[in-house]
């Protein structure tokens, strides 16, 4: 007989035997005292630094670690990472103010995402970060901007490979597209950007995104390194820093494993090995979002209605797609499914029924948990969304139907 897919266990955070789920030391029911309003989200800084210590553990150590903070841009969150990891990767001018307010230290944010407007690339100029440049245009830009200003620019290319990262749950990489530029065009530009007399610091490659197949990632992750070889040797300044992507995925639906690390870290140390003959100047870099942070937070809302509507059980809660659009299955899913969901003031054995957990807003598409075995929950018990430390509150649309918005905490 088939069982049906079951989530991971979500066993990173532990329970009281009363059933009270444990975030950073503190019961759930007394934290969201403790914060004075539902819903919120909390990411524990214990799992964060524990999961930067056990990937370094893995990892060669020659590899630089870098957060990609788009996935949680909280400022909290963002200082205690900037004391975790060797970079801070933006994409923004505002996500920037953030990294540069959060104490990182300039020499190691770096600036990707395709159209910088003008203003922004003067702000990176200023602050002395590195940009990843996605297109001609930009590099003339910075030219300009670098005589005007009288900083040098730091420049390395975005390159928009001529290969996919196989398994991927959302591909910035191969064929046409506006991330980087195309592998064809870019011996021409270094070429450019040797005879207009700038600094030349190396590569970035981010074929995608969520990716469970360590398998998939260590090709995408050797045809980066073979492709930035290649392009190498149009450039008379030597590669110094070499970002080969990341697209570390978490489980976030029934029948998803963890990711493997050892066959990433084994492949990266081969790499390595290689780059101290055929690169010696460069730094290997890889850059993370979710896999660093996803897994630590948690996003909670509150039971404010049980309804029982043609024998199905529906739990309104006073959040949903306007904090967590993700969990609603409108971020990038193709079919919906289910995120892990619990009672986080139950005991996970009480007495449970097939429940709907829909939020507060007019319209179907608010869907937190669809027909989910759960403990009997009524008005008052707090409703948990697991693997929410990334794309939650900043991804989501707050101003849709007016309600409260969400508070973000650090525990
Ligand atoms: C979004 C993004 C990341 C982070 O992706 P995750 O899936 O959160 O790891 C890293 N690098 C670039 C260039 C990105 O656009």
């Amino acid at each position: 007989m088939n069982t049906p897919p079951v989530h991971a266990p979500m066993d990173q955070f532990s329970r009281r035997d009363d059933g009270q789920l444990m975030v950073g030391g503190v019961p759930l029911s007394q934290l969201a005292e403790r914060i004075g309003q539902t819903p919120f989200y909390a990411v524990d800084r214990g799992l964060l630094r524990q999961r930067v210590t056990q990937l370094r553990a893995a990892l060669p150590k020659s590899i630089e670690l870098h957060y990609a903070m788009k996935a949680n841009p909280m400022p909290a969150l963002v200082a205690l990472m900037a004391t975790l990891v060797d970079g801070i990767d933006v994409a923004s001018a505002g996500e920037l103010k953030i990294a540069l307010d959060a104490g990182a230290d300039p020499a190691e944010i770096s600036f990707a995402g395709p159209g910088k407007r003008e203003i922004e690339l003067r702000q990176a100029l200023a602050a002395g970060v590195l940009v990843n440049v996605e297109s001609p245009r930009e590099v003339e830009l910075l030219a300009r901007l670098s005589q005007e200003l009288g900083l040098p620019a730091r420049i390395a290319l975005r390159v928009n490979p001529d290969f996919e990262l196989k398994g991927s749950g959302m591909k910035m990489g191969g064929g046409p597209k506006q991330f980087g530029i195309d592998a064809e065009v870019l011996p021409e530009l270094l070429a450019r950007i040797d005879a207009l007399g700038l600094g030349f610091e190396g590569f970035h490659l981010f074929a995608g995104s969520q990716n469970l197949r360590a398998e998939a990632i260590c090709e995408a992750q050797r045809k980066s390194y073979e492709l930035a070889l290649r392009l190498a040797q149009g450039s008379r300044q030597p590669v110094r820093f070499l970002n080969l992507g990341g697209g570390f995925g978490i489980p976030y639906f029934p029948g998803e494993q963890r990711l493997d690390i050892a066959p990433i870290a084994e492949n990266l140390a081969a790499l390595a090995e290689r780059a101290q003959r055929e690169l010696p100047q460069a730094a290997l870099v890889i850059e993370l979002g979710r896999y660093l942070v996803g897994e630590a937070g948690l996003y909670v809302t509150r039971v404010v209605d049980r309804k029982v509507s043609r024998g199905q059980v529906f739990l309104v809660t006073d959040g949903g797609l306007n904090h967590h659009l993700a969990a609603s299955g409108n971020f990038g899913q193709v079919i919906r499914k289910n995120y892990p969901v619990t009672i986080g003031n139950r005991r996970p054995d009480a007495a449970s029924e097939s429940t709907m957990v829909v939020g507060p807003l007019c319209t179907p598409m608010d869907l937190l948990a669809e027909r989910m075995v759960l403990p009997c929950a009524e008005p008052g018990d707090l409703v948990v969304i697991f693997q929410s430390g990334a794309y939650g509150a900043s991804a989501s649309p707050q101003g849709f139907l007016g309600h409260p918005g969400c508070v973000e905490v650090l525990v």
